[in-house]
Parts: structure tokens; sequence; C-alpha cells
């Protein structure tokens, strides 16, 4: 029996640059993980490998600083829309991304925070065009 994607797992990945998901028997990708498929309900998920890529639908400036997201701002949250289905939250690269426009093509890339060393690390979007 395949191993369950797991939250922890999802992360340990992606700390290698592997974005994983789930898929249920109609197709629907999950991500990030959780126990059944979030448009038909499915608890019968498969662990697949995405491509990380994928294209901003939405996006957002942050100014607030918080002492759980040690980021500079403002920064930019973009909604992404995987290509294989699924959708993910992450922060635009400033300086590979900038100018943020709908429907640009980036891809993911996992990074630890300034001095974090332990932990999950955050969602990023670079460009892919
Ligand atoms: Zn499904």
């Amino acid at each position: 029996m395949p191993e369950v994607l797991t939250v922890d797992s999802f992360y340990d990945f992606g700390r290698k640059g592997i974005l994983m998901g789930l898929t249920c028997g109609s197709g629907h990708v999950t991500v990030p993980p959780r126990a059944s498929c979030r448009i038909c309900g499915s608890t019968g998920l498969i662990t697949t490998q995405l491509s990380g890529k994928g294209r901003i639908v939405s996006f957002t400036e942050v100014f607030v600083k918080s002492k759980e997201f040690p980021l500079d701002t403002p920064y930019t949250l973009a909604l992404v829309q995987l290509v294989e289905g699924g959708s993910l939250l992450g922060v635009i690269d400033s300086t590979s991304i900038t100018d943020v426009v709908h429907d640009a093509k980036v891809r993911i890339e996992f990074r630890q925070l300034g001095e974090e060393k332990t932990g999950w690390p955050r969602i990023f979007f670079v460009s892919d065009s």
C-alpha cells in the first residue's frame, strides 16, 4: 500500500523541490493534502507528483508583518491554479516577477524563511515564462 501523503510529508517533499498532491479516481487533484478529495469527497486518494507549474488566478498585496510570517512588507500573495488541477496560495518572488498580472505562468519553490532551520518551508512562486 502506498504511503498516504500527510501535510508533513508534503513539506518534506517540498524541501527536496518536489510538489506532491493527491489524485482521486475521477482525476481530481487535491493539494495541499487532506483526507478527502476537495471536489467529490472521495477518500480513495493516490499520491501523485505534480509539475509545480501553474498560472496566477488572483493576488493581493500584504502590508502587515507577522511573527509567524517574517517577510519584509509589502509582499504579494497569489492564488495559483496548477497545471494538473488544484490551487495553492504562495508568495510571489518579487526579484523574479516584478509585474504581477493575472494568468502569468509561474512555478513553485519551497523556501525556509530567514533564520528558520526547522518547521515547514513556505510556498513561493517564481516566473516560468
Ligand atoms: Zn474527486
